[in-house]
Order: structure tokens, then sequence, then C-alpha cells
């Protein structure tokens, strides 16, 4: 390869490189800004019981807010976390701040239950299950108040440590969530093997459910499935009365979606639901 050949394809790809190089340069020094100075923001979605329209507890959602003050979504910069090795801190700042809001509600005579997403990264790391313990000691609260949702591929690490893990999790109180069901490399006799509490409806099957009868049995098989394996169902992006109506006639325990309400930040959603005595 000549030289001059190298350096046109140098400035060729030079433009997208940089600014992608310079993209990423940009959020990892926001993330380590943000982990430093622990200043995540949490917003929470509320799951409601299909039963009786209550909110049965809430799901954690890490956002990132500059300097500036621009809200960051986790798409942009959790695989940016896995891949520096920053998940294990954000991941257990997560964790802190969601005990202690559970903390806050509790005084409020309020017994919130707030799921919190682990990264596969978190799961194969085998002090994993006593920090999750030591971060529910501080915070004063019940291991029951706190959920751990893991996604399938966070279970195909190493069969025995995953599972050790998440028995030492269980024995602790706090019940687990196998996140995204059916859109990973689902084994079912998994859902045997570990010992899971919940199980989710990955969003992709409940929005093309109304149109799709494909989508539409999916579900259908999903929620069957978990009922005799006798998992709490939950069904998440639920965006139409339609899609509530269809989930709850099937029996789904739990739904959460824009369509009751968006992830809101904790201060919000404590003034929403927590401290007007409403939950
Ligand atoms: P997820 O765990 O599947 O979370 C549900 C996502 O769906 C959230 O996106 C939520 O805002 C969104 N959502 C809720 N209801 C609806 C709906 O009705 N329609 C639609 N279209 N979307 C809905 P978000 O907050 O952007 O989070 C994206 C993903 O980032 C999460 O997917 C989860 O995998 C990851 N994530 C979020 N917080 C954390 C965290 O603290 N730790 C880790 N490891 N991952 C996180
Ligand atoms: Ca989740
Ligand atoms: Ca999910
Ligand atoms: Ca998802």
């Amino acid at each position: 390869r000549s030289k001059s050949k190298g350096k046109d394809t140098f400035s060729f790809f030079s433009k997208d490189l940089q600014h992608a190089m310079h993209h990423r340069v940009e959020m990892e020094i926001k993330l380590r800004h943000a982990i430093e100075n622990n200043s995540l923001a949490i917003y929470l979605q509320p799951k409601y019981d299909f039963e009786n329209n209550e909110v049965a507890g809430a799901e954690s959602l890490v956002r990132m807010v500059d300097e500036s003050g621009k809200v960051f979504g986790p798409d942009e910069f959790i695989p940016l976390a896995e891949e520096t090795g920053l998940i294990h801190q954000l991941g257990k700042q997560v964790l802190q701040k969601s005990c202690e809001f559970i903390a806050r509600c509790n005084e409020k005579g309020q017994h919130l239950k707030v799921a919190v997403n682990v990264a596969a990264k978190q799961l194969a790391n085998p002090g994993f299950a006593d920090e999750v313990a030591e971060i529910i000691r501080s915070a004063g609260i019940e291991a029951s108040s706190i959920e751990l949702e893991v996604t399938e591929s966070a279970l195909m690490h190493d069969f025995e440590q995953t599972r050790d893990i998440l028995n030492a999790l269980t024995s602790l109180g706090v019940t687990i969530a196998l996140d995204d069901f059916g859109t990973g490399y689902s084994s079912l006799s998994y859902l045997r093997q570990f010992p899971l509490n919940v199980l989710k409806i990955d969003r992709s099957f409940v929005i093309d459910m109304d149109e799709e009868q494909q989508a539409h049995d999916i579900v259908t098989a999903i929620v069957h499935l978990a009922l005799s394996l006798e998992l709490t169902i939950v069904a998440e992006g639920i965006e139409t009365q339609s899609h509530f109506n269809g989930l709850k006639a099937l029996g789904c325990h739990l739904g959460q979606g824009y369509f009751m309400c968006r992830p809101v930040a904790m201060e919000d959603f404590f003034n929403q639901f927590i401290s007007n005595e409403e939950v």
C-alpha cells in the first residue's frame, strides 16, 4: 500500500471518525464527571396493578445531566459505561439512590418497591450480592423493597456463578425480574434453573400486539408460561388503551408504559405519588 493511498483513505474517513471519536470522548468525560459528583439523575416509572389500577411499584431509570442541564438517556451512555467498566460505579450509585428514595418514602409511611436494572457485567462480579446487601443495610430498608431486573444475556455468563449470586440475593429477600423476555437467547430451562420471581414481557411484543396476530400469540404464550411457573408478569411499553385492555384480559399482573405514566424525575414522583398519600 502506497503512502499517498494511506493518506487519502485517512482523510476520507477522518470527518466522521473524528466526529465519532470526539463525541465518545466528550460523553466519557461527562459520564466520569457525573459519577465523581454523584450527580446521575434517577427517573421513576410507576408500575400499575391491573386489578385495581394502583401503583404497585416503580422502575428506576438512570439519566445523565451535564453541566449545561442537557439530559441524556441511558442508551447514550450505558454501552459506554459497560465498555469502560464505569458500569460498576454507575450501577452502585443508581442502587444507592433508589434505596435512599425508598427510605424517604418509608418515612412517609409508603412502602414503595423499586426495580433497579442490573447490567451483565455487574452480575458477573462475584462480590455483587455482598455489595447489594451493604447498600440495602446502610439505607435501612427492607431487602424486599428492591427488585433487580436482569436480562437473559446477563444469565448467559457463567451458569454456576450467576446462579450462586442470584441465590444469595434471593436469600437477602431481594426479588429478581427477567427483563426484556423473549428478545435474548432464551433457553426456557433457565426459567427454572435460576431463582426468578418476575417475568417482564418486552415492549417490542406489546407494540405489535394489536396489528399482528403473531405478536399477540407470543404475548399469550409468554403469559401462560409465566403463570404456570407462578411468576409475576409485568408488561412494559403499554402505549394505548387497547394494549392495556388486552394485557389485562390475558392475566398480566402489572403494567407500565406511557399510556399510564412516563418515567418522571424522582422529586416529581415523590410529589405526585408519595407525599400526597395517594399510592
Ligand atoms: P428497559 O429496562 O427495558 O427500560 C424500559 C425503557 O422503556 C425505558 O427507556 C423507558 O423509559 C421506556 N418506556 C417505558 N414505557 C414506554 C412506552 O410506553 N413506550 C416506549 N416506547 N418506551 C417506554 P430508557 O429510560 O431510555 O432506558 C433504556 C434502557 O436503558 C433500559 O431499558 C435499560 O436497559 C437501560 N437502563 C436504564 N437505566 C439503567 C440503569 O440504571 N442501569 C442499567 N444497567 N441499565 C439501565
Ligand atoms: Ca428494565
Ligand atoms: Ca425492559
Ligand atoms: Ca427493553
